[in-house]
């Protein structure tokens, strides 16, 4: 078993700086630079969707699609209930109609 002054020294993977090697898995010279890495890793490769994070998101999604077309039928059987014949977009808009 070496000494601690025979510890082998590596650069820091986050900050370069010189560390003595405790343990043959580490690569950071601190928990903070170990954090700090893993977080920036984190940020540049999202991890890719699992099938569950897929069906969590997938109900939302439809229930705000409904909830648009839900809107614009409301709108629509509003106008011709008016006896709009004709509308232009800008108008529709500023009904709420969602395109
Ligand atoms: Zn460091």
């Amino acid at each position: 078993m070496p000494t601690h002054d025979e510890l082998p020294i590596q650069p820091c993977l986050e900050c370069s700086e010189p560390y003595k090697v405790t343990r043959e898995d580490r690569k950071f010279c601190s928990d903070m630079c170990r954090t700090a890495y893993n977080n920036r890793r984190r940020k540049e490769q999202p991890p890719e969707q699992t099938a569950a994070s897929v069906v969590d998101w997938r109900p939302d999604f439809y229930q705000q699609i409904n909830s648009i077309i839900a809107r614009n039928r409301y709108i629509m059987e509003y106008l011709i209930s008016m006896d709009f014949r004709a509308i232009d977009r800008h108008d529709l808009e500023g009904y709420g109609f969602n395109f």
